[in-house]
């Protein structure tokens, strides 16, 4: 083996985290990967101090309307917003990079109960492209990436904190955008930290890349602000109190 002089080696590329090597060790929603214990939800009475708009936050829905949303066919009824199923997505009219985003969601609690990803599956995508999974996983197994709570097709919920459907679920979301420099290149992956019912179930994970089908892919440059949207995935999903504060890269 030659020596070279200190300073002529190339930078040594850092090993993934234990998080990411973990993740990478499982395929893109793999059956074989261990499903996470349930454990119980934080009474909603807890939870209902912290959930309310922080002084400077961008309050995103608050029942009345769709005013901060490019036009949609999903319903405002009743203080919520209701997915229509086929109608598309529906998406802020705001970017938004870094941030902490707080929103509550409910599945149907009305039969007939599909199985797996087709129980009230919806999605909040942070920048359009980081998908945390919106997911009946009351009793109802899937494959770990994918249920309430996953960084999607990348990390389970550490645990399962959900109530049954007809309940309200509540998200706390942190999230770091990923960064890129001038030439476009990743220099800093995308963050996620995830409370799910008052249960931390991410622990600022390490994003891997976009998280859609039809598997894990590598990060594409983008800006460092996008919309934020949420998921037309064909069921009833119910959508309220939804704010958003910015947060520092
Ligand atoms: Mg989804």
């Amino acid at each position: 083996m030659t020596s070279s002089l200190p300073g002529q080696e190339p930078a040594p590329s850092a090993p993934p985290s234990a998080g990411v090597a973990d993740a990478m060790s499982w395929k893109f929603n793999d059956r074989e990967r261990p499903l996470p214990p349930v454990v119980p939800p934080k009474p909603e009475g807890e939870l209902a101090e912290a959930a309310k708009p922080p002084a400077g936050a961008t309050v995103l829905f608050d029942g009345k309307d769709l005013a901060q949303w490019n036009p949609s066919k999903w319903k405002v009824e009743n203080g919520v917003v209701e997915t229509v199923p086929k109608s598309g997505w529906l998406v802020s009219k705001q970017p938004f990079g870094s941030c902490h985003l707080h929103l509550e969601w409910q599945t149907s609690d009305q039969p007939p109960f599909k199985d797996g990803q087709n129980r009230g599956n919806s999605g909040v995508f942070l920048m359009g492209e980081y998908e945390v999974q919106v997911l009946d996983t009351h009793e109802n197994n899937t494959y770990a990436d994918g249920m309430a709570g996953a960084v999607y097709g990348q990390y389970p919920p550490s645990v399962n904190p959900i109530r049954p459907p007809g309940q309200w679920q509540y998200y706390d979301i942190e999230f770091h955008r990923p960064i890129f420099d001038a030439a476009g290149t990743l220099t800093r992956p995308a963050r996620i930290t995830v409370d799910f019912n008052g249960v931390r179930v991410q622990d600022n994970v390490e994003v891997l890349g976009p998280t859609n089908p039809p598997g894990r892919r590598p990060y594409k440059p983008h800006a460092d602000k996008l919309p934020l949207k949420l998921q037309d995935h064909n069921e009833i999903v119910r959508f309220r109190n939804i704010w958003i504060q910015p947060l520092a890269d």
